[in-house]
């Protein structure tokens, strides 16, 4: 278990992207095993899990985000462009009663500006402990952070949360416009969850998106944003900077 420390972790950062102008305009770190030469690479799937279980998660989450930290640190000092970040946040965080403190603590410590790190919170997390993760949201939001909700649709979503907790961003799940073609009742969904979204001033991000069908659909129903391999895998921050270094 030893590979499972959270040391042995780092990020890789898949981009997002502005649908219209075809821009990238943010990126999501996601965790991945460092290479190990007497361990096979495991992806987020088969460990993430059992760390929910054992805890592990809370110290994984927070590394990640301290690494992050670290890398949007390093880019102001260098001029680099900035844009925001997002991290996953694991739903064990709720019962970690000092979560937002340390977060908070870190991106002072770090002197970063408001607005660069985005925290995603799986759809899930809104159905534990309804009132302490709307303070957490709220607190953090006005601590200069973007909150969106991960995942939305893929689990029992409830419209109340949307109408109580105000969120920055709202991510739609790749499930929802997998079969677009013979799905009409589908598109009518999507249609109207990001009109009612952008209603209540969010930003939405559509992820997963594979097909040239799934980007035209996006566009023809104004959603923000784009995640996906239509555009990019996540990829080592080396060959990101590479790719995008001069984007301005
Ligand atoms: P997620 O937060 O929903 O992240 C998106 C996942 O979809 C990523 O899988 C990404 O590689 C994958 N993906 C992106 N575009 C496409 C696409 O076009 N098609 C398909 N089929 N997949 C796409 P990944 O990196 O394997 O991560 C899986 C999950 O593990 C994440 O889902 C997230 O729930 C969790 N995870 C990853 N990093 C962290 C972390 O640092 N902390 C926590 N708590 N969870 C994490
Ligand atoms: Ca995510
Ligand atoms: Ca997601």
């Amino acid at each position: 278990m030893a590979a499972l420390e959270a040391e042995s972790f780092i990020f890789y950062l898949q981009p997002k992207y502005n649908i219209l102008t075809n821009k990238i305009i943010g990126a999501e770190a996601l965790v991945r095993m460092k290479p190990s030469e007497n361990i096979s690479t495991l992806m987020p799937g088969d460990f993430i899990p059992l760390m929910e279980e054992t805890g592990d998660i809370v110290k994984l989450d927070f590394t990640i985000y301290q690494q992050v930290c670290e890398y949007i640190k390093d880019r102001k000092k260098k001029n680099l462009t900035l844009f925001p970040i997002s991290v996953n946040v694991s739903k064990r965080q709720l019962y970690n009663p000092y979560f937002a403190e340390e977060y908070i603590e870190t991106k002072n410590r770090y002197k970063l500006p408001d607005g660069l790190i985005e925290l995603e919170f799986t759809e899930s997390i809104f159905f534990e402990k309804y009132e302490v993760i709307s303070g957490i949201v709220k607190k953090l939001t006005e601590y200069g952070y973007i909150c969106s909700i991960d995942d939305f649709g893929s689990g029992y979503s409830s419209l109340n949360l949307l109408k109580d907790v105000s969120l920055g961003v709202l991510k739609i799940d790749r499930l929802f416009f997998e079969n677009l073609e013979n799905n009409k009742r589908g598109d009518i969904i999507i249609r109207n969850v990001i009109n009612m979204a952008q209603e209540l001033n969010m930003k939405i991000v559509a992820e997963g998106v594979e097909t040239f069908e799934q980007l035209e659909f996006l566009k023809s129903v104004n959603c923000d944003m784009v995640q996906g391999y239509i555009y990019d895998r996540p990829m080592p921050v080396e060959e990101f900077e590479a790719k995008y270094y001069n984007i301005k």
